[in-house]
């Protein structure tokens, strides 16, 4: 439902739960983040109101200048902590959260436990969690490669955002029919579903077109499409008022 991803020298922590807090307006039924700092890759999740994710935060604080955050809309999977998003696979390596659905999950699923894989969730979204893992394991270049290679199996509309531990200066993100918007600010680049997600931090905003990859870094981002060609994003200023 609501999606917020960040890059940059502030705790990414505190920029994605406002961030999702100013897209509560939305509704949702579960919140979730992901931090990749000197622990690596952390995640922390709750069916419910934010503040219920506030207070296992509390109870473990998460730190680091990379991360991503989801309020939820279940589709698939009844809303509770362990379907709450973000996904991860096996190995703990790589996140993902999603809004919209995966129209061939359950293909995916099956050709996934056919490899011998176990999914924990009831959602479509897990299965891109454990299908970007494989690429990259498999020798994918880059983060943005892997997604890219996934996007190109999935059926629906989607807003992916995915992190990898082992590539702690992106975050990643890819839009079908589903919206996605980079804040472009002075060393470092937001995400969101919407630009509420970071209209406090800048307005210079660009809007990705359908079926493209971004790659976000504190300087700036690259946008291509889904075969990995160079693509160009609608730059625009965010001009009303908070
Ligand atoms: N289909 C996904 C789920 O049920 C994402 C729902 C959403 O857009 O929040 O978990």
């Amino acid at each position: 439902c609501g999606i917020v991803g960040y890059v940059g020298p502030r705790p990414a922590l505190d920029v994605v739960v406002e961030g999702l807090r100013r897209l509560e307006y939305r509704g949702y039924d579960s919140s979730g983040v992901a931090l990749i700092g000197p622990d690596g890759l952390q995640v922390a999740k709750k069916a419910g109101r934010i503040e219920n994710l506030d207070k296992a935060l509390a109870d473990r604080p998460l730190s680091g200048g990379t991360g991503m955050g989801h309020t939820r809309w279940a589709t698939h999977g009844r809303p509770n902590d362990r379907n709450a998003h973000p996904h991860t696979d096996a190995t703990g390596r790589v996140a993902v959260v999603h809004n919209g659905i995966i129209e061939n999950y359950s293909q995916l699923r099956a050709e996934l436990e056919g490899d011998g894989i176990e999914l924990v969730s009831d959602t479509d979204t897990e299965t891109v969690a454990h299908l970007v893992a494989g690429q990259l394991a498999g020798g994918a270049a880059s983060l943005a490669d892997a997604l890219r290679a996934v996007c190109r199996r999935l059926h629906g509309a989607f807003t992916l955002v995915v992190v990898d531990a082992e590539q702690p200066d992106v975050v990643v993100a890819a839009r079908r029919n589903s919206p996605l918007v980079v804040g472009v600010g002075d060393g470092e680049t937001f995400l969101g579903s919407d630009v509420a997600a970071f209209i406090e931090y800048t307005r210079d905003a660009v809007e990705l077109a359908q079926n493209q990859v971004v790659e976000i870094r504190r300087d700036g981002y690259t946008i291509t499409d889904f075969a990995g060609d160079p693509a160009e994003g609608k730059p625009f200023r965010i001009s009303w008022d908070l």
